[in-house]
């Protein structure tokens, strides 16, 4: 196992270099290979203790050094550190199948397996036995040797191609910049913006105003650019992006991955991806997913169509002569919500400096759970923007580190996400805290003002932080069970709970403060932040679902693409569009969730997850929002417990009853 010679074991980003990952990585391999070959060797019977957890054991090495090298290759990457990736996968690859397609090795857990029930297993190790059984088989340990070797090369492959998707879209998006010159262009922008855009352009050595495709300049153009031209402009190149029919044109590499996860499936016995996928999910199958989707789409659609036509009309009043084409919907949308609410980002904005709401989320933590928050400078950080603290639990003692990153730069891929350096697990009577790490892409400080967040960046910070949570409240014996390793439709519970906080008066008066006066946000202001709740929910509700029936589509494939990515990609989701058809643009080539980042015939999950995230926060609601008996037993039940037992189990645990649908269509105003 790694020692790190620094407070807490945290990595050493400060000493390590692109040239150490390699040896690193070999080491690490050659470690887990001795620890497996003695597994494999060990005479006598095979045991829990000496295969099981012996085996569980033996990977905490190297997934050490992966979760540094693939953060880092997220949140701080170049081209020295993409070429080891590509490296690196292939070898990574085949490392995990000579574990899984080891007949020696899945004959002794087999044997574990077979006798489970005389074993006297509490109820982690029996997930952990079944778990480990069920990974060997659906990782192609029941397989001839033939479809072995199909099934490693295939593996082999798609490893590849997910990294290619990435690297493309990272390519892509890192290479379109907008320069303005005309200061005509910018009508209807706010100061905020244009400030951000003068910075970005004097980054780049030019006059003027530079707009990219990363969020914080790409939303607020799309949203208040007064220029139509420019912003079907805009539009074009984020939803072209990997469509260009160039060198990073994600097309064939799409066509590639759905044929190979096709295959995979086949060889191992399931009809589609999906199949695979979904039977370890809460969901269970295709059927159940998409037969969720349509429940779901059917109750928004109609709000959907009505949200259309009332923006439409609003349109035409303020003089558009034409059908609202995609460009248009956040343009006249937000106009229409500004007259209905008198509420607009710029209005808010000063109201959540950035340093005011991360008291405000990480406050929440120690209302709720008794969480307090230290910053601590001695621990090494990857760039200078990431600040890192150390988290105590409510008895004082240690829980985690949490390093916050919180701006764009060129080698950070778009949008947000938490992740680990290091999992929570016990061993040897000691438990080892997690390192958590939240990354995400807010407004930068501009030379005039600090960082000032929208109020969807005040949820998103609560989303991400809500997964820290779960992994910083993490009370498990194994790293493979601890925290977010739960099903990919359970772990958006955890996040998406604490959205909810952002609709409760009660929270958003604590962290609105004027940034300049210190007054807190005028009542008047606060309530219409909260009446605009379901502004537009139905259209946003169809939209999060054309993702999941898309992605669905993808992987509910019989046979091998035959059509061409666009036109498959149309008549998939033909049944949650409300625009006019337009040529040139494709979202699966943008699609990274699905194509590159673990959420294939997982995106439903979304959804899935925000019923169980109504029905959870009903109870808070019912019980006071800041009520410890109830955060308690949500900390106790859900929080704490991983993977260590079937979701639906915690979850009724916690709510006393199975999930019902109707707290998130009344939350909507679907219902
Ligand atoms: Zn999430």
């Amino acid at each position: 196992m790694i020692e790190f010679n620094t407070p807490f074991q945290a990595v050493p980003f400060d000493k390590i270099k692109p040239e150490h990952y390699k040896p690193a990585f070999e080491a690490a391999i050659a470690e887990a290979k001795t620890k497996i070959d003695k597994i494999i060797s060990a005479k006598g019977k095979p045991t829990f203790k000496n295969t099981i957890e012996a085996l569980e054991h033996s990977g905490y090495g190297l997934k050490r050094i992966e979760e540094v090298f693939f953060n880092i290759n997220s949140a701080e990457t170049n081209k020295e550190i993409q070429q080891i990736a590509q490296d690196i996968s292939p070898v990574l690859t085949a490392y995990y199948n000579d574990i899984t397609l080891n007949d020696s090795l899945f004959a002794k857990v087999k044997k574990v397996y077979d006798n489970r029930t005389s074993l006297k297993l509490d109820t982690e190790q029996q997930k952990l036995l079944e778990d480990t059984y069920k990974s060997f088989v659906r990782n192609g340990a029941n397989l001839s040797p033939e479809a072995k070797e199909e099934y490693r090369k295939v593996t082999e492959e798609l490893s590849m191609l997910t990294l290619k998707f990435e690297e493309n879209l990272l390519g892509e998006t890192n290479a379109y910049q907008k320069h303005i010159t005309s200061e005509t262009d910018l009508a209807g922008l706010p100061d905020f913006v244009k400030e951000a855009a003068a910075l970005e352009a004097k980054s780049r050595n030019l006059t003027g105003w530079v707009f990219t495709l990363k969020a914080p300049s790409y939303q607020p153009f799309m949203k208040y650019a007064d220029n139509r031209k420019l912003r079907e402009e805009m539009f074009r190149a984020y939803n072209a992006r990997c469509f260009n029919d160039n060198d990073k044109d994600n097309q064939e590499v799409i066509r590639r991955i759905v044929n190979y996860r096709l295959r995979l499936a086949n060889l191992l016995g399931y009809k589609t991806f999906a199949d695979f996928v979904l039977e370890e999910r809460m969901a269970q199958n295709p059927q159940k997913v998409n037969g969720f989707l349509q429940e779901l789409l059917d109750a928004s659609l109609p709000a959907a169509k009505k949200e259309y036509a009332e923006v439409q009309a609003y349109a035409n009043k303020l003089g558009a002569r034409f059908p609202l084409e995609r460009w248009d919907w956040t343009y006249y949308s937000e106009k229409l919500k500004n007259e209905k609410f008198s509420f607009t980002d710029e209005m808010v904005k000063p109201y959540f400096k950035l340093e005011n709401v991360e008291a405000g989320v990480l406050g929440l933590a120690t209302r709720l759970y008794g969480l307090t928050f230290s910053p601590d400078t001695t621990i090494p950080v990857y760039h200078p923007d990431v600040r890192a603290y150390q988290v105590f639990d409510a008895d004082g003692s240690f829980l985690s580190l949490l390093y916050l990153d919180f701006f764009p730069r060129e080698g950070k891929q778009g949008g947000a996400w938490m992740t680990n350096y290091l999992d929570q697990y016990k061993l040897n009577g000691k438990d080892n805290r997690p390192h958590i790490s939240l990354v995400l892409n807010f407004t930068k400080p501009t030379e005039s003002k600090p960082s000032l967040l929208t109020y969807d960046e005040v949820r998103t910070f609560l989303h991400e932080f809500g997964h820290s949570l779960h992994s910083m409240l993490s009370n498990c014996t194994y790293q493979s069970l601890a925290g977010t390793n739960v099903y990919r439709d359970f772990v958006e519970l955890p996040s998406q709970i604490m959205e909810n906080w952002a609709e409760q008066k009660e929270w958003l008066d604590i962290v609105s403060v004027h940034y300049e006066t210190g007054e807190k946000m005028p009542e008047e202001l606060l309530n219409n932040i909260l009446a605009s709740r379901n502004f537009n929910s139905g259209y946003a509700s169809v939209r999060q679902l054309s993702f999941g029936i898309n992605d669905m589509a993808w992987h509910t494939l019989p046979d091998s693409l035959t059509v061409a990515v666009p036109a498959f990609e149309t008549s998939a989701m033909a049944a949650t569009e409300l625009f006019p058809e337009v040529s040139g643009i494709c979202l699966s080539t943008g699609f990274a969730h699905i194509f590159s980042g673990g959420y294939a015939a997982g995106y439903y999950g979304y959804k899935w997850a925000e019923v169980l995230d109504a029905d959870a926060f009903s109870l808070f609601k019912q019980n006071g929002i800041f009520d410890k008996a109830t955060a308690q037993s949500f900390r106790e039940n859900i929080l704490s417990r991983g993977g260590t037992e079937k979701p639906i189990e915690l979850y009724k645990r916690f709510r006393g009853q199975e999930p019902t649908i109707d707290p998130l269509l009344i939350r909507s105003g679907l219902r």
